[in-house]
């Protein structure tokens, strides 16, 4: 992933790394494809559904093993996508490389509603860390001198 920059990885696939906007350390869950373990984890269900419904072995079983892979697989793909989003300051980076306009308005959105919370007054600031853009305004400049 070229927008975080990762740092280490944890115990359980959680990484650290750092958010490219606010440059605030966090956790994610970088994985965003089935393992092994899935798999083993979908014949197991589909087995336990196929003896749930028919008593016995059933060529359904395959059906139902490859609808418990799909979902698997789309409930990790969900939940990489919203663990990518930072939760301070709500950059996006896969949507970043899409359309950065569009993250410009979601992190705005996302600083006014820390700003109409009334509870966000006790938990640290997420502008602390955020870029300062300085505007150089050649246009006052260029009247002030002639
Ligand atoms: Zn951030």
């Amino acid at each position: 992933m070229g927008v975080l920059s990762k740092t280490r990885l944890s115990s359980r696939g959680r990484t650290e790394c750092f958010c490219a906007f606010c440059r605030e350390k966090r956790k994610i869950n970088l994985k965003k494809s089935i393992s092994l373990v899935n798999i083993i984890q979908a014949a197991a269900i589909s087995y336990l559904i196929m003896m749930a419904l028919w008593w016995e072995l059933d060529a359904r079983v395959f059906f139902i093993f490859a609808v418990c892979l799909s979902v698997i697989e789309i409930l990790i793909l969900v939940r990489w996508r919203f663990a990518v989003i930072c939760p301070n300051c709500g950059f996006d980076p896969v949507l970043y490389l899409k359309s950065p306009e569009q993250v410009v308005t979601k992190v705005q959105a996302h600083l006014k509603r820390y700003d109409d919370n009334p509870k966000s007054s006790l938990s640290p600031s997420p502008r602390r860390n955020l870029p300062v853009v300085i505007i150089k305004n050649n246009e006052a400049r260029g009247s002030a001198r002639g």
